[in-house]
């Protein structure tokens, strides 16, 4: 559950956009891992903030939450964008922001809080104006366990805003970054009076950009962006596991007036295989063999999970339940190494028996020493 992101900034609900910059960047500041190193309660409190800003600091998801509370980005994987806040461009599909508490990992957290100091070229730039950054996209893709160990590319097709290649994303007709506006000297905000306090105000010129598009781009309206049908090879590698959540740094949606790309998500779900258990990067197999090969040791065949056939020699004495370890034959590692294959050995009992084969066993029970010692 997230917490409230104005408690966590402590800003108020109506608190500016340079206020909530201010208290996230004090925040951030004092809770930074390279701060308080090993220090797990500061590296929560860097998360909250981080999550707090993310939502605070982009107009739409600030009033999806001020509309919708938690639920605009409930968290979990099968949270989706609040009403209101764009298609889903995937069918089946979820479609959704980054930064819900369990997206990506202290890197993509520093990455956002770089890109708040300003290091990250979009963002909150030195200069105060607000730059937008491409949504981030995630879709969902279910595998087979034999994908999983090869690896394997999934294409996902769908539309979203690209940079729009005629004005290369500016916006501008001559294609050239927009000028610096003029009301608001580039700044993105206004000095207002309001009884006797000066506020800072959005400029109304630019909206806030701090840049002026003269004459718009035929093609994009001015935006920087179009729609556009597109095609993504996603590389899954070998070893992936099941519930893994892959990022594309930069393949999510372009950002309208030439700002940072969003990143593309996409997390992969492994169907359960019929022969093979995963239990990590081990494999676990059953195998149900006959009373003579347990009791007399023998050699059988089996197919592991790369097609591969592998034989495999049964101890005389083998008993049901016994798991045998065959080395180097479970998934591969993600470290050049696989794991193991473990043999479940079960027992398969003959329905029908010959009279030859029924005289035998007689025989065979008539020399154990405890001969039907219960009558
Ligand atoms: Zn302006
Ligand atoms: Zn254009």
């Amino acid at each position: 559950m997230n917490k409230n992101p104005y408690e966590v900034l402590g800003v108020a609900r109506d608190a500016s956009d340079t206020d909530i910059k201010k208290a996230y960047h004090k925040l951030v500041m004092k809770y930074h891992p390279d701060k308080n190193p090993g220090d797990k309660a500061a590296e929560e409190k860097f998360k909250e903030v981080n999550n707090a800003f993310d939502i605070l600091k982009d107009p739409q998801k600030r009033a999806a939450y001020d509309r919708f509370g938690d639920a605009a980005f409930a968290g979990g994987n099968g949270a989706s964008a609040g009403a209101g806040m764009g298609g889903n461009p995937f069918g089946n599909g979820n479609f959704h922001f980054n930064m819900g508490g369990d997206m990506g990992g202290m890197e993509d957290i520093l990455r956002e809080a770089m890109r708040g100091f300003g290091f990250g070229g979009a963002g909150f730039g030195g200069e105060g104006h607000t730059q937008q950054r491409g949504r981030d996209l995630l879709d969902e893709v279910v595998i087979d366990l034999k994908d999983a160990f090869f690896g394997t590319t999934h294409t996902v097709k769908f539309t979203s805003a690209v940079k729009c290649e005629k004005c290369n994303g500016h916006g501008t007709a001559d294609g050239k970054p927009a000028p610096a506006c003029k009301t608001c000297g580039g700044t993105g905000y206004v000095h207002a009076r309001q009884g006797f306090f000066a506020v800072e105000t959005p400029c109304p010129d630019c909206q806030g950009l701090g840049k002026k598009i003269d004459k718009k781009c035929s093609a994009c309206d001015g935006s920087g962006t179009v729609n556009k049908q597109r095609t993504l090879d996603v590389k899954i590698p070998a070893g992936v596991m099941d519930g893994a959540r892959l990022r594309m740094a930069g393949m999510g949606e372009a950002a309208p007036n030439g700002g940072e790309s969003g990143d593309f998500y996409i997390d992969i779900h492994i169907r359960p295989d019929k022969r093979f258990q995963r239990i990590g990067n081990d494999l676990l197999m059953h195998n149900d063999l006959d009373f003579t090969t347990l009791a007399l040791g023998g050699e059988i065949e089996i197919e592991t999970i790369d097609d591969k056939k592998l034989s495999v020699k049964i101890p005389a004495g083998t008993q049901v339940g016994e798991k045998m370890r065959i080395r180097g034959h479970g998934m591969p590692n993600g470290r050049g190494g696989f794991g193991d294959l473990y043999l479940e050995i079960g027992i398969v009992i003959p329905k029908k028996l010959t009279e030859k084969q029924k005289k035998a066993l007689n025989e065979f029970a008539g020399t154990k020493p405890s001969k039907k010692s219960w009558f």
